[in-house]
């Protein structure tokens, strides 16, 4: 009991800690206006349209608790982050009288943390703990695949019950199972008007720093970067870029936030 209680004054705490953050980075205005925007656009048809939002974080410039909390827990600071904004957006749709509300699967966060120090948050495949935490490596592309589409979002209802609710699915890399009706739990139909695809890349990159020390390791393996959405980019082989992600440990790639040339 004292941990789940422990993690629940974290999370109040965490959330109030983004908060804060998003009310010093003028990032609430620019809900507000996407709300607007929402408000104007959304008849029955589009109300499930995706909001994106992108912050740019500036290491130093960000307090020691949040920092923290962004570089050892990325995913869990983003599913925060989504959780809040919501909050602000559907508090906001709320009190302008809008019967709309915003469904948490139609955020789409993103975050680069500017000028993480890269000694101190080096990824490196050859660590005897692989780091999953947020990390930055400087590698060069060996090989890599064209651009792909993917299923960023999807919406499905149910075609028997009349009151059934919208269903909407989100980042779907392959063909998608259709969620089950709350009602009378049949497959719903998916609406594919309101689909929305996005594209993501893939290559297969060597740690500079291995290659430059090639003589400590008998074999240099490569690893797996893929790039989504906006930072999705045709990599050049042979180029030096210096990448800024997280890595999943269970589909073996690292998934890249940032990219910058060297
Ligand atoms: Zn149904």
């Amino acid at each position: 009991m004292a941990f789940a209680t422990a993690t629940l004054v974290n999370l109040v705490e965490n959330k109030e800690l983004v908060l804060n953050f998003l009310e010093s980075k003028g990032i609430i205005s620019e809900i507000k206006s996407k709300c607007n925007l929402y408000m104007q656009n959304s008849d029955s048809d589009n109300k499930t349209v995706p909001l994106f939002f992108a912050l740019r974080i500036e290491f130093e410039e960000v307090k020691k608790k949040l920092i923290e909390l962004i570089t050892n827990l990325p995913l869990h600071f983003l599913s925060i982050l989504n959780e809040v904004i919501q909050s602000i957006a559907n508090n906001y749709l709320r009190d302008c009288g809008c019967e709309l509300f915003i469904q948490i699967q139609q955020i789409h966060s993103s975050f680069v943390v500017i000028n993480l120090p890269q000694r101190e948050y080096t990824f490196s495949i050859y660590k005897e703990y692989i780091n999953t935490s947020l990390s930055t490596f400087s590698c060069i592309i060996s090989s890599r695949k064209p651009i792909e589409k993917y299923i960023l979002q999807s919406t499905w209802k149910c075609t028997l019950c009349f009151n059934s609710p919208l269903i909407i699915v989100q980042k779907q890399k392959t063909v998608h199972k259709a969620p089950k009706c709350q009602i009378c739990y049949k497959d719903c139909t998916e609406l594919i008007l309101n689909r929305v695809s996005s594209n993501f890349c893939s290559a297969r990159v060597f740690e500079t720093n291995i290659l430059k020390n090639r003589k400590n390791y008998p074999t240099v393996s490569s690893l797996e970067i893929r790039l989504f959405d906006d930072i999705c980019q045709d990599l050049k082989i042979g180029q030096e870029y210096i990448v800024t992600g997280i890595y999943d440990v269970f589909n073996k790639f690292y998934n890249v936030f940032s990219i910058s040339l060297v």
